[in-house]
């Protein structure tokens, strides 16, 4: 069976649906509009057969709908060998919120196929990749309109590729075809930045966090990110980009990385890009030179640290280890790390979590954009880069003539410089992240009864979808 067990008794569903009967209830919602709230309006299971090494070997793959209140249904496609329909419901369900917390005007869809892509070829992988994807588009599960896949754990641009190859085949006349699948490579119609945007809005979540001393206060840390101590646990890419950014840009100091073949630490910090390199070369992060090896990468979460990143898979953190947790704040770049009962626990205990439904929202803000870049059929920047340096260095004329002295080389470059696709994409992720924390910690402030983010996040959430509901009727 390929089935994860059940963490604290709960399915990942249940516990999803626990948190969210919670914000419903203080926020005293009539009880047939939080039913409608939670429940995944489709789901779509799909076996089908492909010839492996001239063998037909069966595949089960699900697309969940959890919400079309807007159009298109968005969220990623996992290819796991442990994925199942629960789990693809709850992540639908994460999805709705997910785009309701950040504004981004998508529905809530999640799809999940049983593999093990380890255990394939490149052209192995291409052809189920492909198969599925007729599967979806033939029973209406994909398309730029109504329900557009992405990227998540054990997918990447190079299948997005392959989707969105496959759409095209199948409707050459569509010709918002690019729009029909999310993350794609850059060069066939993917937006640049989208690959580290997940990790990007995660470091985004972060640093906005800094910027609330009272927030920081209520962690019980002081100061900004530079020097905090930093525990990752995994370095897909999610993890790698929150870490690596955290640590050149911000000056954190990762001291410690779990991956599922053990976990190294080092107290003074991790160089993540070596890392990294070393696991692609070796295979593995044990033997990482200048660092205490441990052979159980759980015991990582307990180590003592300011900031714990879980950027791998649900459920690691339980009733169980929740009381040995000894971080003043969690970052959730994975979707549903924590489980409802391990919540109520670290809650407790004062420890603060950014949820998941905002910190990791940076994928989906992303995906946004390169969605409407498909359909404006025109990259960012293009229109207007050369106008913008044109400006600036009119200005820079201006104020070098009124003042009679030469600005410095490094200012000047930087007053007419045009904003490219990366710079754009980054500024509007950003304020994206920075916006829904305000939003949150303004709803948290404001009512008594919500006491973590988490909360408030939903109910902010259910709010605005509970309003679109109620606008156009269910
Ligand atoms: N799989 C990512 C997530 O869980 C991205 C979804 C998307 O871009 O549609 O948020």
């Amino acid at each position: 069976m390929n089935s994860k067990p059940e963490a604290d008794g709960l399915s990942f569903r249940e516990s999803v649906d626990h948190m969210v009967d919670n914000a419903i209830e203080i926020m005293g919602l009539e009880k047939g509009m939080g039913n409608a709230l939670k429940s995944c309006h489709s789901v779509l299971q799909v076996s089908f057969p492909v010839k492996i090494k001239g063998q037909a070997e069966i595949f089960t793959g699900w697309r969940a709908v959890h919400s079309d209140h807007r159009l298109p249904s968005k969220g990623g496609i996992r290819f796991a060998p442990y994925v199942d329909q629960d789990e693809v419901e709850a992540l639908a369900a994460l999805m709705t919120y997910k785009c309701a917390i950040v504004d981004v005007p998508f529905g809530g869809s999640k799809g999940g196929l049983i593999i093990d892509p380890s255990k394939y070829s490149t052209d192995e992988m291409e052809a189920i990749t492909r198969r599925f994807t007729r599967e979806l588009i033939d029973k209406g599960y994909m398309s730029p309109a109504k329900n557009v896949p992405a990227p998540d754990l054990g997918t990447g641009p190079r299948e997005m590729g392959w989707m969105v190859d496959t759409y095209r085949r199948l409707f050459p006349d569509d010709i918002n075809y690019l729009g029909s699948v999310t993350g794609k490579p850059v060069e066939h119609g993917g937006v640049r930045g989208r690959k580290e945007a997940t990790g990007r809005g995660v470091q985004y979540a972060l640093r906005e966090f800094f910027r609330h001393p009272d927030e920081v206060h209520l962690a019980n840390l002081s100061g900004t990110l530079k020097d905090k101590r930093i525990i990752i646990q995994g370095l897909g890419n999610v993890g790698y980009h929150a870490a690596h950014f955290l640590e050149i840009e911000d000056g954190a100091r990762i001291i410690a990385i779990a991956e599922c073949d053990g976990a190294i630490v080092n107290l003074q910090g991790l160089v993540v890009a070596e890392v990294r390199q070393y696991i692609d070369r070796t295979g593995s992060i044990k033997g990482y030179p200048n660092a205490e090896y441990l052979a159980n990468s759980a015991e990582a979460l307990e180590l003592d640290c300011d900031i714990l990143i879980p950027a791998a898979m649900e459920g690691v953190i339980t009733n169980k280890n929740a009381p040995n947790i000894k971080a003043r704040l969690i970052a959730e770049a994975a979707n549903g790390p924590i489980t409802y009962n391990a919540d109520q626990l670290l809650q407790e205990r004062g420890v603060q979590i950014i949820p998941d439904a905002y910190c990791n929202a940076g994928g989906v803000i992303v995906s946004y954009f390169e969605w409407v870049r498909n359909l404006a059929h025109v990259r960012f920047g293009r229109m207007e880069r050369r106008f913008h340096e044109a400006k600036g260095r009119h200005i820079i004329t201006a104020i070098e003539q009124a003042t009679d002295v030469k600005l410095p080389d490094w200012l000047s470059d930087e007053i007419s410089r045009g904003a490219n696709e990366f710079d754009l994409v980054r500024s509007g992720l950003d304020d994206s992240m920075r916006l829904a924390f305000q939003d949150i910690i303004e709803c948290r402030r404001t009512n008594d009864r919500i006491k973590d983010y988490r909360m408030a996040a939903y109910v902010l959430a259910i709010k605005k979808i509970a309003r679109s509901y109620h606008d156009i009727g269910y």
